[in-house]
């Protein structure tokens, strides 16, 4: 090819950073990448999942950071795939597209009551405390809300119930707005309690994420011997993997741990499957779980008794799903744009052309920010093998693609401006009376505002 590859990759979270990294890398192919992202900042969950009390994982973005420096790869946020620009419009200017779009939503969880007021999904509550812009400033903390229900037994349900259970002032040192911080001060939870459909042998934390609730002088973690059992399923699984058999030794030891009398208790219990949220005028009170039993394979049935509990609010964390990206298929049950591993493909299985996909996307919300490099490796490696097949776009230099963002008034945001943004941050952070790090700023506007200043 006598001119550079051109190649779009819509979502500049670690999967899009990691896949335009690893092909302006490639030396057999010479191409430039431009990531394209609705916020207005790049890198994803890593700024609006990860929670704010994990810095040392923040981190990451530094070596992200390094990526970006190349000027064969261009952002431009604050533009919208579906809204603002749809896969027609790309294809004018790119010989390939690549969807990194990731998941934002909480998966649905059908039992009644899962619409009162008081019951809330992690993403929201995650997006809030991390300050997207989407979102309402204020979270609906309710001052009668002392026992609060989360249900899910992944890193996420111990992201949310941490958050939870710490104190505002713990939380200042972090990098949460000023909003949040406020917010925080209303939240008047006491008992966290987690519930897991299944055994100590099934949960999906990871240990270290589990050993690091009891690091807070604040909280309690309090493990219920009911269901605390294994059979020969669980026997199995934990031969297979060691990270679970140290989930389960943490488990372990909390079980045999006497509260220390802290002001906020974390509390897991086992075979306790939510089946519905009880509610009055409209407001939760209270959550009915069915016990369950191990059946032998690491499963669970139920045993016909149910067991009530009065919390004040309940929280799912039970996975994260994708959004339909407009004009391509949607693999529903799996949230997931169809694809063999890399390629997207239609729902009669050929592929589309020209258009590729990766990380939380490709094979749904699960895995962690370092799973996304080697996922990313594998679709780059099909489509530099795709390369002669690709169709050439009607207008292949880089400036044509400002130019139409500008003809079409989109406000992009560009690299230069998130360093505009992120010094900004740093800057309220030097600046704030305790010396944090960083402050975000949350609403887009000014987002906007100050990265293109
Ligand atoms: C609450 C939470 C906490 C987590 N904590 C950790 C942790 O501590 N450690 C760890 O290793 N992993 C953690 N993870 C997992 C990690 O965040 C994921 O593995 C990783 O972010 C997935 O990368 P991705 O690039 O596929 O998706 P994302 O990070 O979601 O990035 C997708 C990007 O696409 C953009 N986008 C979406 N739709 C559009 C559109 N229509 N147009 C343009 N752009 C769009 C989004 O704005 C976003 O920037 C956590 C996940 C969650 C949900």
């Amino acid at each position: 090819m006598s001119r550079k590859l051109r190649v779009a990759v819509v979502g500049a979270g670690p999967a899009g950073v990691y896949a335009a990294d690893i092909l302006t890398k490639n030396e057999d192919v010479d191409a430039t990448v431009d990531l394209i992202d609705r916020d207005p900042t790049p890198f994803g969950l890593i700024r609006y999942g990860v929670a704010p009390d994990h810095p040392r994982i923040k981190e990451i973005v530094k070596a992200l950071k390094r990526v970006m420096a190349n000027p064969d790869i261009r952002f431009f946020g604050n533009v919208a795939f579906g809204d603002d620009i749809k896969l027609e419009d790309l294809r004018q200017f790119y010989d390939a597209v690549v969807f990194a779009t990731g998941a934002r939503r909480d998966r649905e969880l059908d039992i009644p009551g899962i619409d009162l007021d008081g019951s809330y999904g992690a993403a929201d509550f995650v997006y809030w405390y991390d300050g997207h812009p989407d979102v309402a400033r204020d979270w609906d903390f309710q001052p009668h809300a002392k026992e609060v229900a989360v249900l899910g037994v992944g890193n996420v349900g111990l992201d949310v119930s941490r958050i939870l259970a710490k104190t505002a002032e713990e939380l200042l040192v972090t990098e949460i707005p000023e909003n949040v911080y406020e917010g925080l001060k209303k939240n008047a939870t006491t008992d966290v309690h987690v519930f897991a459909r299944r055994g100590p042998a099934q949960v999906k934390f990871t240990p270290m994420e589990l050993r690091e609730l009891s690091h807070s002088p604040n909280i309690d973690v309090i493990v219920h011997p009911e269901g605390f059992e294994f059979d020969e399923g669980s026997m199995e699984a934990l031969k297979a993997a060691k990270s679970q058999k140290l989930v389960v030794d943490v488990l372990t030891k909390y079980l045999a741990t006497e509260p220390s009398g802290a002001p906020h208790r974390i509390h897991i219990h086992f075979c306790q499957s939510p089946v519905e949220v009880l509610g009055e005028d409209g407001k939760v009170v209270g959550l009915r779980t069915e016990i369950t039993e191990l059946d032998g394979t690491g499963n669970v049935r139920g045993t016909g008794e149910f067991k009530d509990w009065p919390i004040q609010a309940v929280y799912r964390a039970i996975g994260y799903y994708s959004d339909v990206l407009a004009g391509l298929p949607f693999d529903a049950a799996a949230g997931v744009v169809p694809n063999d591993g890399g390629h997207a493909i239609d729902l009669d299985g050929s592929p589309i052309p020209g258009v590729y996909v990766t990380g939380w996307i490709k094979r749904g919300p699960v895995g962690l920010i370092g799973h996304t490099k080697s996922d990313a490796a594998q679709t780059i490696g099909m489509l530099v093998d795709d390369i002669d097949a690709l169709e050439a776009p009607e207008h292949a230099e880089p400036e044509a693609f400002d130019r139409y963002l500008d003809s079409r008034g989109l406000e992009y945001t560009t690299w230069e401006g998130w360093e505009k943004l992120d010094a900004h941050e740093l800057g309220l952070g030097e600046a704030h009376e305790t010396e944090r790090e960083r402050v975000k700023v949350v609403p887009r506007e000014d987002m906007v505002r100050i990265a293109r200043a």
